[in-house]
C-alpha cells in the first residue's frame, strides 16, 4: 500500500544496496544501467514516474547510509562528516523486473543522461554511470511517485528534457485509459528518442535542441505554439528548473491551468 497526498509516498521506505550487473551504451547521451540482487525483493515497484535517492560511495570506496528511515534520514545525512558522506543524487525507474534477465534476482533499469558541465566534465553520478561496472554497489531509498492527476482530468500534458525521458516513459508505460495525451520531450541527439507504448490517444513530439540554444528552450516553443485539446487538463513536467518553471507559468497564465492542476519538478538547474 501507497500513502495517498500530494505525492504517492511508499508506505514502507529502506535503504537498499543493490549492485550493478550490466551497462550500456543504449544511445549517444544515455547509459542504461541494471541494478541486481537480492535487496531489490523489497523494492515495491509502482510505476509512473517512481523515483528514488541514489547514493555513491565516498572517494575512498566507503558507503555509509543513514540508519534512520523516517523524516529524520535527511538530518543524519547532513550530520555525515564530509569524508564519510556518500554523494546524493536522485534518478527514475526506467523498468522493474521482479525475475530479471541477468540470473541475479529482481532487477531495476536506471537510464542516466551523461551530461558535461561548461568544462566538460560529467557530475558524479553520471560519471559513475559511465564507468559502472558488475559488482559496484550504491544506495537507494524509494521516493514514490509525483504523477498525481486530479479525477476530473479529461487530458493530460507531459512536458521534459532528456533528464525527465524515464519518467515521460515510465508514466507512458503505466496509463490504463485512452484520454488524449499531449507530449514534448527535448533531446540534445534525435537517437536519445527511445520507442514508446502505442497509445490510441497520444501524440508524442520529439524535439531536437540545436548546439547552443539552452535547454528548455525547443519545448517550450513548441508548447506555446500547439494546438491544445479543450477541457480540464493535467500536466506535469520535469526536468531543468527553467524547464519545468517555464511551463507551468505559461500553462497558468496563457491556458487557463489551474496550479493544483500543474505538477511541476526542477529535475536539476
Ligand atoms: C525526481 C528526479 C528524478 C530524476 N531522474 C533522472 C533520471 O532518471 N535520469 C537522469 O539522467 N537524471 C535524472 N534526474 C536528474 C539528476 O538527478 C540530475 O541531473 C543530477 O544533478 C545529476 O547528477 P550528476 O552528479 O551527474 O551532476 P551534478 O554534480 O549534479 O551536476 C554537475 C553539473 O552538471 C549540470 N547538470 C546536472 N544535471 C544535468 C542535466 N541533466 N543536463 C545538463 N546539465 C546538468 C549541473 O548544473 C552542474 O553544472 C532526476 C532528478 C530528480 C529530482
Amino acid at each position: 500500500m501507497a500513502k495517498d497526498g500530494k505525492y504517492c509516498k511508499p508506505e514502507r521506505r529502506e535503504f537498499l544496496v543493490p549492485s550493478v550487473v550490466a551497462r550500456k551504451r543504449i544511445s549517444p547521451n544515455f547509459v542504461r544501467v541494471t541494478l541486481g540482487g537480492e535487496a531489490l525483493r523489497r523494492f515495491v515497484p509502482m510505476g509512473y514516474d517512481q523515483w528514488f535517492r541514489v547514493f555513491l560511495s565516498t572517494a575512498a570506496g566507503v558507503l555509509r547510509l543513514p540508519k534512520r528511515t523516517n523524516g529524520l534520514w535527511v538530518a543524519e545525512y547532513m550530520l555525515m562528516s564530509k569524508d564519510t558522506r556518500p554523494i546524493g543524487r536522485n534518478y527514475t525507474v526506467r523498468q522493474y523486473r521482479a525475475e530479471g534477465e541477468y540470473g541475479e534476482g529482481p532487477e531495476l533499469d536506471v537510464d542516466f543522461v551523461l551530461h558535461e558541465d561548461a568544462d566538460g566534465e560529467l557530475g558524479p553520478a553520471s560519471a559513475w554511470a559511465r564507468d559502472a561496472s558488475p559488482g559496484d554497489e550504491l544506495g537507494i531509498f524509494d521516493e514514490g511517485i509525483t504523477y498525481r492527476p486530479p479525477a476530473d482530468t479529461r487530458w493530460r500534458l507531459l512536458v521534459g528534457d532528456e533528464s525527465a525521458l524515464p519518467a515521460v516513459l515510465g508514466i507512458l508505460g503505466s496509463l490504463t485509459d485512452d484520454l488524449p495525451t499531449e507530449v514534448f520531450v527535448e533531446l540534445p541527439h534525435p537517437e536519445d528518442a527511445q520507442p514508446v507504448r502505442s497509445l490510441p490517444g497520444a501524440t508524442v513530439r520529439w524535439l531536437t535542441r540545436e548546439r547552443g540554444v539552452p535547454v528548455g528552450e525547443t519545448a517550450l516553443a513548441a508548447l506555446r505554439a500547439a494546438d491544445l485539446p479543450a477541457g480540464p487538463g493535467y500536466a506535469w513536467t520535469a526536468g531543468a528548473q527553467k524547464l519545468a518553471t517555464g511551463v507551468r507559468r505559461h500553462l497558468v497564465a496563457d491556458r487557463g491551468f489551474g496550479k493544483d492542476a500543474v505538477t511541476f519538478t526542477g529535475y536539476w538547474r
